[in-house]
């Protein structure tokens, strides 16, 4: 978003990306190839920006969840290879091959609609085959009884006319998740991928040329699973526990500015509903944030953001524009100091956990207003 106005803005950090696409680089290794995901405006970082530097910095291939999404990509100078992971409806066949977007095949029935579609305007479309192997999600199922029909069913999809299988990948489903359990259910799903691999490439007689499932969990935790192609969304933006292991960056700092400074003596009930009471001369802030912008109201009155004098507790209720901070014992703060939301000083892993979350939500939840700075 062009804008100069900052009201509630984010920064998002380009040399953390590119230290975070390195890191990662480094990690996998020069015969690996990199996909960077960047569905949803990239996290809501913003996936013109994000891609142009994955480009730019020679990155694999990039992942989005539709169509709209890859063809804003190809409008904005993103020639690289570009794989949807998502549906796309038929009468969109031409556009994908139009712009050489590639297509997650998920099932007997689209890979004939996608494949008559295909040699209806006399082209080829680029497509990667989706295993289900225990997301449960999307993909040709394979597990247990369905693996011979499986099988079948994805070496006739890689054989249909205008179509062109140059990959298959599955998707985990708790890789990120600690236990043993998890660490089985996961090697469960890679052992019962590379036994799908095997048997459609004997029954073809081909390799893909590109085969993939390892995402942010298995990118940290599980290099067995790499294959040609490993697929991290998070750990690229630099959140998570394994972003701090691994010594990656956050790349966006959502930041705000106080606009207003009221003192009330102690028994004021602050905001909708009177939640919070204060019990002291208390000095509040209004900062405008509220949950228009992304903030979640299940986190009134139970988080902290951050001042250059340290932590400031959040008091009262979310609005929908704006919120009470409290500022008592930070006596420099005043109109116009800068407060972080989260970012480089106050963890996004803290606030996701507090309102029961996930980083993820938190940054695709900061809202078209906010406008995203890049530097
Ligand atoms: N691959 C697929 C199919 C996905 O849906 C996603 C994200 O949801 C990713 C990869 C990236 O996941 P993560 O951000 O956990 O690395």
């Amino acid at each position: 978003m062009d804008s100069t106005l900052k009201r509630t803005w984010a920064e998002i950090d380009l040399d953390a990306l590119a230290h975070n696409y390195k890191t990662l680089r480094d990690r996998i290794g020069a015969n690996v190839k990199f996909l960077g995901v960047v569905k949803a405006d990239a996290y809501g970082h913003g996936s013109v920006q994000v891609s142009r530097l994955l480009q730019e910095l020679g990155a694999d291939y990039l992942a989005v969840s539709s169509i709209d999404e890859a063809i804003e990509l190809r409008l904005n100078d993103i020639t690289m290879p570009i794989l949807i992971l998502g549906h796309t409806p038929k009468e969109q066949v031409s556009r994908l091959i139009e712009y050489n977007i590639t297509q997650a095949v998920t099932c007997k029935a689209k890979a004939l609609e996608y494949s008559e579609e295909a040699v209806k305007c006399g082209g080829t479309l680029k497509i990667h085959i989706k295993v289900d192997t225990g997301m449960s999600r999307l993909g040709y199922l394979c597990d247990g009884d369905y693996f011979d029909t499986g099988v079948e069913g994805i070496c006739e999809g890689c054989s249909l006319p205008g179509l062109y299988a140059e990959g298959i990948f599955t998707h985990f489903a708790v890789s990120d998740e600690p236990g043993d359990a998890c660490k089985a259910y996961t090697e469960h799903q890679f052992q019962l991928f590379t036994d799908v691999i095997k048997n459609v490439e004997e029954k073809l007689g081909r390799r893909f040329a590109i085969r993939h499932c390892a995402n942010t969990g298995a990118v940290a935790r599980y290099p067995e699973t790499w294959l040609d192609m490993v697929r991290p969304g998070l750990l690229l933006y630099g959140y998570g526990e394994f972003a701090d292991e691994l010594g990656l960056e956050p790349v966006m700092s959502l930041k705000t500015t106080v606009s207003t400074i009221k003192t009330y003596p102690a028994g004021t009930a602050i905001s909708y509903g009177g939640i919070y009471v204060t019990d002291k001369t208390t000095r509040m802030g209004v900062i405008p944030y509220g949950y228009a912008d992304g903030f979640f109201r299940a986190l009134s009155n139970r988080c902290t953001l951050m001042s250059d004098e340290g932590p400031v507790p959040q008091r009262g209720k979310i609005c929908m524009d704006m919120c009470m901070i409290d500022l008592t014992d930070k006596m420099q703060i005043d109109v116009g100091s800068e407060i972080e939301i989260f970012g480089k000083k106050n963890s996004i892993n803290v606030m996701a956990a507090l309102a029961n979350t996930i980083p993820y939500e938190l940054t695709c939840a900061v809202s078209k207003r906010v406008p995203r700075f890049y530097y």
